[in-house]
């Protein structure tokens, strides 16, 4: 598609990057199974075992080495790689490309995925946005996620792994359909930089009004496209107000849990709110006194789907807090529900970028 809203000086990068995402971290057993050929390598290249699909099997690792089903591998590392159309299963989710199972202490162990950026994308793209949504807003979901995507791989380049699924929703092969894929396909290799440069592209559902900035919410530098715009489009997201009760008792074992130890909590309080009203920290008033955390953190430890931002009041309701509150997410960059309702009115991928990332270039990088 041609858009001259982006600057395309021809490809900066020869070919479209790979990607290691988190699958299973920290794990005694994994279920595997492949669908076609599928080759296994251990940390050098050469070939240790190939074959034809493979059952649903368990992963495990002990004294050393790697068990898949009923064979093992004396290999800290294994690599195993589907062929052509092959599909691998892991733990039910289907994935494409390659994973590698890597030993951790105690006989635990992780596995990444290595997957073209552009198929990631894909996965990511059915699993954050609601496929149906219009073209638009789902075109700059795919540019958010692949910018997202780019700025942790350059900043994590040297560790095992650039990004996790905390960070992105992604349900492998499953999230892609046709249209989506298309979808990817027309920005391919577009991304947002500032100054000429990649930047943490965050994005959240719902903000309520207007959005903050990073270095509110996350105590990162602040950037023009990352300090917060006006946003009068989500008021037809369910989570634009909401109101809920949750139970105190609740809250003090997700705390505990976390190691932050209060009891008989009377209050909740947000402070310092921005400009979309997030607070950046609370006030947690109990029977040990009275406890500050960071607001998103603390949004976090009770669980987003409970409490769904930190833009809230809150009062004590006997056994509960109720909080009453706007919008669902941490409230940094791109408002989904607001970029759907743009799409709506007939705004541009690029419009609707450049609304909530103001002073962004788009530039095509393979
Ligand atoms: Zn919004």
């Amino acid at each position: 598609m041609v858009q001259n809203e982006v600057l395309d000086y021809g490809p900066l990068l020869d070919k479209t990057p790979v990607v290691r995402v988190l699958l299973v971290n920290d794990k005694q057993e994994a279920q595997l199974a492949i669908s076609g050929c599928y080759q296994i390598t251990g940390s050098l290249t050469n070939i240790i075992d190939q074959g034809q699909g493979l059952q649903k099997c368990i992963i495990s690792v002990n004294n050393g080495g790697i068990n898949i089903g009923n064979k093992r591998y004396k290999n800290s590392e294994l690599r195993i790689t589907s062929q052509r159309d092959g599909e691998i299963e892991l733990n039910n989710i289907r994935y494409r490309g390659e994973i590698r199972i890597m030993q951790q202490f105690n006989n635990k162990f992780s596995v990444i995925e290595e997957i073209d950026l552009e198929s990631f994308i894909g996965g990511v793209l059915g699993s954050e946005m609601p496929p149906s949504w219009d073209e638009d807003a789902l075109r700059a979901q795919a540019v958010t996620a692949r910018t997202y995507a780019m700025y942790k791989k350059k900043v994590r380049r040297d560790e095992v792994y650039h990004l996790d699924m905390l960070e992105l929703a992604y349900k492998g092969v499953a999230g892609e359909t046709a249209r989506l894929n298309r979808i990817v396909q027309e920005t391919k290799g577009v991304v947002m930089v500032y100054n000429w440069n990649i930047f943490p592209a965050y994005f959240h559902s719902t903000c309520g009004g207007h959005t903050e900035d990073i270095n509110h919410v996350f105590g990162r530098d602040s950037i023009p496209p990352l300090s917060g715009v006006s946003c009068n489009y989500c008021n037809n997201s369910k989570h634009s107000n909401w109101s809920t009760d949750i139970s105190k008792a609740a809250i003090e074992t997700k705390l505990r849990e976390a190691n932050i130890f209060v009891s008989n909590i009377s209050t909740v309080t947000a402070i310092n709110p921005g400009a979309g009203d997030h607070g950046s920290k609370v006030s947690i008033t109990s029977a040990n006194g009275s406890k500050e955390l960071n607001a998103n953190d603390f949004r976090l430890l009770v669980g987003p789907n409970y409490l769904f931002s930190t833009a809230f009041h809150s009062r004590s309701n006997g056994k509960n807090i109720t909080f009453s509150g706007k919008g669902w997410g941490h409230g940094v960059g791109l408002c989904q529900y607001g970029a759907q309702a743009m799409a709506q009115k007939g705004f541009q991928w690029t419009a609707i970028l450049k609304h909530y990332y103001p002073k962004i270039e788009l530039v095509r990088v393979y």
